[in-house]
């Protein structure tokens, strides 16, 4: 794997959408390379139990099932490099580069599956309580909650929606919200007013995420804005849903993003606005960041890179050598 061999396609990040791209291809035969990241596996690395994957009827453990997606996709004869992506060199239609440290990996397609990362607050608690009732995912977690008293911090409508998520499952639920007026959308705010155990805090931070003896999370430190008085909100659990960022700063000025960073596809499609390059999984995805839809897209880019692969041959001349060196070429589709 080097300069010297041109890939078919390159994968580069590795939750469920790299993978499950990964073993489309593989089983394909185009003999993938997946840049799967030095902390492999994306965000369901730091999940506990999975619950809502069609197919595993008593929940997995995510660190588990990323486990069990590599795997799939190492039997059909993915390589993998367990290192970080340091540089892309994209291109329209041509050779696309993927530099890993000193190594430069080229190839005629690259999927691009990096994930987003929830934003975190950068305050005390909220890292060493990850797991012990601070999250940052109401639809994987919500459930783990049932008759507590939560927090959700955030006004948008990532907060009101995993709020009237949680409310299902929780006694009592407080949004916490920085100002009095709210960046959701009026329906969605509208949606959980209507929920009698679902009651607003405004404008307060959140300072602090404490913990109790049991080493679970007791309390959040909570200061109003105006006022600058200090309070301590007793809960059960608390959800950090300020929104998220996509990992597109590798590529961000050579394929089209959006104002967030989001890389852009064509509708109903994997396909960027350069030939050769796709982008799946949460790199794309504002609205619904599951490891079931990513795990759908990495199904959809594989197909999308392999019909763009039968569909533009490259001639034989054009790789035959570089800097007077043979090459390896990938072996093509039949
Ligand atoms: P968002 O719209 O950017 O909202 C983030 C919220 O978190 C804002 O209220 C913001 O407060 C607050 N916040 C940010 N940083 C904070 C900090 N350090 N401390 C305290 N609060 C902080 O993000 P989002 O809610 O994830 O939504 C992103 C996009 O996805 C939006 O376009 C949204 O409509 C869409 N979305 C749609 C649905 C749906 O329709 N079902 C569901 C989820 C998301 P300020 O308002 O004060 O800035």
């Amino acid at each position: 794997m080097s300069e010297n061999r041109v890939e078919n396609v390159i994968i580069v990040g590795s939750g469920p959408a790299g993978y499950t791209a990964a073993l489309y291809t593989s089983r394909a035969n185009l003999d993938p390379l997946v840049i799967e990241g030095f902390h492999w596996g994306g965000q369901l690395q730091n999940t506990t139990d999975v619950e809502n994957y069609p197919g595993y009827p008593e929940g997995i453990m995510g660190p588990e099932m990323m486990s069990e997606f590599r795997a799939q996709a190492e039997r059909f004869g993915t390589r993998f490099i367990s290192d970080d992506a340091t540089e892309l060199k994209l291109s329209d239609g041509g050779e696309q580069r993927v530099v890993v440290g000193d190594e430069e990996h080229v190839a005629r397609a690259v999927i691009l599956a990096m994930g987003a990362e929830p934003k975190r607050l950068g305050i005390p608690g909220e890292q060493e309580l990850a797991g012990r009732g601070v999250s940052t995912c109401g639809v994987c977690d919500g459930a783990f909650f049932k008759g507590e008293r939560v927090a959700v911090i955030g006004g948008g409508d990532s907060a009101m929606e995993d709020s009237i998520f949680i409310s299902k499952f929780a006694s009592e639920l407080i949004v916490v919200h920085r100002r009095d007026e709210f960046r959701a959308s009026k329906i969605m705010l509208g949606r959980a007013r209507e929920h009698d155990n679902i009651s607003f805090k405004t404008p307060y931070v959140p300072l602090e995420f404490v913990a109790g003896d049991d080493g679970k999370i007791a309390s959040v430190r909570l200061q109003h804005v105006d006022t600058g008085d200090e309070e301590h909100l007793e809960v059960g659990g608390a959800f950090v849903a300020i929104g998220h960022t996509p990992r597109s700063e590798l590529v961000t000025g050579q394929v089209d993003t959006d104002e967030a960073g989001y890389v852009r596809t064509r509708s109903g499609s994997t396909r960027t606005n350069l030939g050769g390059v796709f982008a799946v999984g949460d790199l794309v995805d504002h609205t619904y960041r599951q490891a079931v839809t990513a795990a759908g897209t990495g199904c959809m880019g594989a197909l999308d890179a392999e019909w763009y692969l039968r569909d533009t041959r490259p001639s034989p001349e054009a790789h035959w050598q570089r800097g007077g060196e043979p090459i390896e070429v990938a072996p093509q589709l039949s």
